[in-house]
C-alpha cells in the first residue's frame, strides 16, 4: 500500500456498503481520540482518526453530517452512514482541508497502528491496557453458514 514520501494508498467504507471511499495519508498521522465526544458518538472507549487531505480523499455515496461544536471549541462535523448508521470521517469549520477518517471503516486498519493520542485527561483509565482481561474462546462457526 507503499506510495510515494511514505505515504499509504488505504480505502473503505461503512457497514452495508452504500458508502466507499479511498484516500492516501501517512501513517505516522494515526491518532488516538479519547475525548467525550469521540466516546458518546461511537459508542466506544477511544476512537482512532485517520487524517486525509481533503484533496487526497475520494468518496462514493451520500453519508449524512450531524454537527456540533466540539470539546475544542471548533464546529465539528461527523459524518456516518443513513442507513447502517456506521460512523465515517469528521471535520471542522467551513471549509475543512482534513477529514478524519474512522480507522474502523479502512480496510488496512490492521497495519495502522496509532502513533498518537489526544484527550487523555478524559481517557478511560481501564481501557490504556487491556491485555489482561479475560479472553473468550472465539464461538464455533455456524453449520448454517
Ligand atoms: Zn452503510
Ligand atoms: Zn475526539
Amino acid at each position: 500500500m507503499k506510495t510515494r514520501g511514505g505515504d499509504v494508498k488505504i480505502d473503505g467504507g461503512c457497514h452495508c456498503g452504500e458508502i466507499t471511499y479511498e484516500a492516501e495519508i501517512n501513517p505516522d498521522n494515526v491518532i488516538i481520540c479519547h475525548c467525550t465526544d469521540c466516546q458518546t458518538i461511537s459508542g466506544a472507549p477511544y476512537r482512532v482518526n485517520v487524517p486525509v487531505l481533503v484533496e487526497r480523499f475520494r468518496l462514493s455515496g451520500a453519508p449524512r453530517t450531524y454537527r456540533k461544536t466540539g470539546d475544542s471549541g471548533d464546529a465539528v462535523a461527523t459524518t456516518f452512514c443513513a442507513t447502517c448508521g456506521a460512523a465515517l470521517y469528521s471535520s471542522k469549520g467551513e471549509t475543512p482541508s482534513f477529514v478524519f477518517l474512522r480507522l474502523g471503516g479502512v480496510k488496512q486498519r490492521a497495519q495502522l497502528a496509532p502513533k498518537k493520542q489526544g484527550f487523555c485527561r478524559s481517557a478511560m483509565p481501564w481501557a490504556l491496557d487491556i491485555r489482561d482481561v479475560l479472553e473468550i474462546p472465539a464461538p464455533a462457526p455456524s453449520k448454517d453458514a
